[in-house]
């Protein structure tokens, strides 16, 4: 595996592979990997002939200095689990690479980003549209890969990629969770064992409303009734909505210091907008 720092290698590794005519595979990650970002190299791997996963901690995507200055970063093992999962190229950019002085254009998205994150993270999806259209424009990739764990994040990149016919495919990968049902995320290392305990009611809440959904009861009621049960977390939102194709119930909320958002598929295709 090749690890490249700057836009001008990268693209120059990546022309050679092109004018062979071989496909290129994306997975744009901040790193601090966990079985989740490996399910996308996987995936990629599977699909692809040229894998390239970045890696970069793009600041433009966060709120609060001080959550970006305790995100977790370790290069060294990223690297390592890259290569294991047959990694051909890992992209790893200093800020000053992505945005030396003078950037000034952003990407905005409408739609996909009212409400859920969108209304909670204010600049948020500016951030990952304008990182992840660079991030394309370097690789141009056949295929990026996104996390559902994530499912507002892909509903906005399937729309900037078909809003800006950037001509490439977004495949959307299943959350992976841990064995007691928390969704990975590289956030969990913040939570002591007694906040991983009242987490846990998140994944809880959300099987409480789509087995209400099934039911043909409000999902969104139903997950609220069990947060509300947990007295050691605050609820961000509970919310049903309908992203790209999918109905999604969607949940966020605060245990201790660390956010945590998670949600599951309803159904796939919504008959209206949102629900
Ligand atoms: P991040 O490094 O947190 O920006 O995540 C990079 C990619 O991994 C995003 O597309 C995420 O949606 C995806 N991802 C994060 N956690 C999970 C998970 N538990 N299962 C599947 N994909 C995930």
């Amino acid at each position: 595996m090749r690890t490249t720092r700057t836009i001008a290698e990268t693209r120059a590794a990546l022309a050679d592979e092109r004018a062979r005519g071989r496909s290129v595979g994306l997975v744009p990650t901040m790193g601090a990997f966990h079985e989740g970002h490996l399910s996308l190299m996987r995936a990629a791997r599977a699909e692809n002939d040229v894998v390239v996963v970045s890696l970069f901690v793009n600041p433009t995507q966060f709120g609060e200095a001080a959550d970006l200055a305790r995100y977790p970063r370790d290069e060294a093992r990223d690297g390592a689990l890259a290569a294991t999962e047959g990694v051909d190229l890992l992209f790893a950019p200093a800020p000053a690479e992505m945005y030396p002085d003078g950037f000034g254009s952003w990407v905005d998205v409408e739609g996909p980003t009212d409400g859920l994150e969108g209304a909670h993270r204010p600049g948020h999806f500016r951030g990952v549209a304008t990182v992840c259209t660079k991030l394309f424009s370097i690789v141009r990739p056949d295929r990026a890969y996104f996390g559902l764990k994530d499912a507002q994040q892909v509903a906005v990149i399937e729309q900037v990629v078909r809003d800006l016919d950037l001509g490439l495919e977004v495949r959307p990968i299943e959350t992976v969770r841990d064995a007691d049902g928390l969704a990975l995320s590289s956030r969990n290392v913040f939570l002591s064992p007694a906040e991983r305990r009242v987490a846990l009611a998140l994944p809880r809440a959300l099987a409480a409303g789509r087995d209400a959904h099934a039911a043909g009861r409000d999902p969104a009621e139903a997950a609220l009734a069990v947060l509300a049960r947990e007295p050691g977390l605050t609820v961000d939102y509970v919310e049903a909505a309908g992203l790209g194709r999918r109905l999604h119930l969607l949940g966020a909320i605060r245990v201790g210091a660390t956010r945590l958002i998670d949600n599951l598929v309803l159904a796939e295709q919504p008959r209206s907008a949102t629900a």
